[in-house]
């Protein structure tokens, strides 16, 4: 018996954790800026839920899923994506009459397929997605597009293209499905084994085969285009014109079908040269249907990406580079006496916003300011017995190795003028200059005013002249007059 992690599972902690909760961070609030609420949904279904939504005909449940019996004879599944659950979630709670509809909804959660393990490929990850249900519209479709762009935009990817494709309504995608089968029975007989059960299963699946040879008679199958009803088509016309006027870079690839059976009308992939493909998503129908539910509109449309994939490019790109600002302030006592001192001063000190850590023992000064080098600390407060009988305090600005004594009564005031002074050389947290304007870090920038709406979604209302650190673990300087 191994105690190390299952195979295929992974460890996230520390440096990595922090960027994973940047990504999670940067895509909530802009899933906010769009007006999606969270949902959370149980790791584990009925095994029927994927089988009647994520589709029979879908790799990923004839092939990946995790599922087991419980002990009570039911056959449940640890979830291979995050749609199905959410959608039985909508029906089962009955969202569409409790709120308005649309019903935006955006998740981040762990996923499981059981996949060969390989660099990117996990047998757990974390998926994060939207959904936006009970709509079937162009705006709707183009703008899901846009915020999934502006994620990515957000979390600093550049030069971004979105491949996209229709696979129209339901009459498109049944005459598309009939024609695909003619021209792939008489190759069949020379093509993968899993080609041969998507043949029966749902032949769309067969344009998405990852085998070369496969793959070169793809190439001269009947596209869906030629497939579409007039409705259809306009549809897909008038989305794409969305994105032009939006000036979103696009690219219609008749080959795409993303890997489920539940999409219909576009299915989109953003992807940029350097990176390959990032995220990936399209319009769904009848998915609240396949839980029973009569909805008025049983359309919606959404995307989901992996954080791991995300994580590794934004590491290779140095994407993360400027975002760990390290800790503000490392107090050090200089005796076991005034360990105390310390951790009041430090309890203060993160009240007024700071992150702050003191030592619990007395160390000598050069480990205290080894350990607050490692943290990347920003300043360092160091007292000993004389100081605190005059009411003082040393402050070392650590970076520009300079020491002023300060008065303990004032040190909120100083170390306010301190940080000021840190943050207008630091700039933003992305390196360029962007008052006012939406910066690829994620930030609003809006100093001018001194008002700022930050990448976390949270406006931060400051006490005057506070700075603090938002949720989204950036180091945020308001003007004080907010
Ligand atoms: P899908 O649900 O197959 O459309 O996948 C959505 C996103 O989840 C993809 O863009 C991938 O980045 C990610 N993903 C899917 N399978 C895995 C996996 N086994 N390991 C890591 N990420 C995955």
């Amino acid at each position: 018996m191994s105690l190390n992690a299952v195979k295929g599972t992974h460890d996230i902690y520390a440096e990595e954790a922090k960027c994973y909760q940047y990504i999670k961070n940067v895509f909530q609030a802009v899933a906010e800026l769009y007006g999606y609420m969270p949902i959370e949904t149980p790791i584990l279904e009925h095994t029927e839920v994927f089988c009647r939504s994520t589709g029979e005909g879908s790799d990923v449940v004839r092939k990946e899923m995790y599922t087991f019996l419980d002990k009570g004879e039911r056959s449940l599944t640890l979830r291979p994506e995050i749609t199905a659950g959410v959608a039985r979630a909508i029906v089962e709670n009955k969202m569409l009459f409790n709120f308005d509809s649309p019903l935006k909804l955006y998740y981040v959660g762990p996923a499981f397929r059981y996949e060969r393990p390989q660099l990117g490929r996990y047998r757990q990850f974390i998926q994060a997605g939207v959904e936006n249900i009970g709509v079937d519209n162009a705006y709707a479709d183009a703008e899901t597009i846009a915020l999934a762009m502006r994620v990515l935009n957000y979390l600093g990817f550049k030069g971004l293209k979105v491949k996209v494709n229709t696979l129209g309504d339901k009459a498109s995608r049944d005459a598309y499905r009939e024609a695909l089968k003619k021209y792939f029975e008489p190759l069949l007989p020379n093509m993968c084994d899993d080609c041969k059960s998507r043949y029966e299963l749902n032949p769309l699946r067969i344009l998405d085969c990852k085998v070369k040879e496969d793959q070169e008679l793809v190439k001269n199958a009947p596209k869906s285009k030629d497939f579409l009803s007039e409705e259809a088509e306009d549809r897909f016309y008038k989305t794409l014109s969305i994105l032009s006027d939006e000036g979103i870079d696009y690219e219609i690839d008749d080959t795409l079908v993303r890997g489920l059976d539940y999409y219909g009308h576009i299915v989109f992939e953003v992807s940029g040269e350097e990176y390959g493909a990032l995220l990936g998503g399209g319009h769904y129908d009848n998915m609240l249907h396949n839980f029973g539910a009569k909805a008025e509109v049983d359309s919606g449309v959404g995307f989901a990406f992996g954080i791991e994939r995300i994580y590794s490019l934004m590491k290779d790109k140095g994407l993360f580079d400027n975002i760990d600002k390290g800790l503000d302030i490392y107090v050090m006592p200089l005796s076991e006496d005034l360990i105390e001192h310390g951790y009041i001063l430090s309890e203060q000190l993160r009240g007024l916003g700071y992150s702050v850590e003191s030592p619990y023992k007395a160390a000598k000064l050069g480990s205290l300011f080894k350990k607050a080098n490692r943290r990347k600390a920003k300043v360092a407060l160091i007292f000993g017995e004389d100081e605190i009988n005059n009411g003082k305090i040393q402050v070392k600005i650590l970076d520009r190795e300079e020491q002023i004594e300060a008065d303990l009564s004032t040190l909120d005031h100083t170390l306010n003028d301190i940080f000021n002074a840190i943050d207008s050389d630091d700039g933003c947290c992305c390196g360029d200059e962007c008052e006012g304007d939406d910066c690829c870090c994620g930030h609003h920038h809006d100093h001018e005013e001194g008002h700022g709406e930050h990448c976390c979604g949270h406006h931060h209302d400051h006490e005057e002249g506070h700075e603090g650190h938002c949720c989204c673990g950036h180091h945020h300087k308001d003007d004080g007059d907010n």
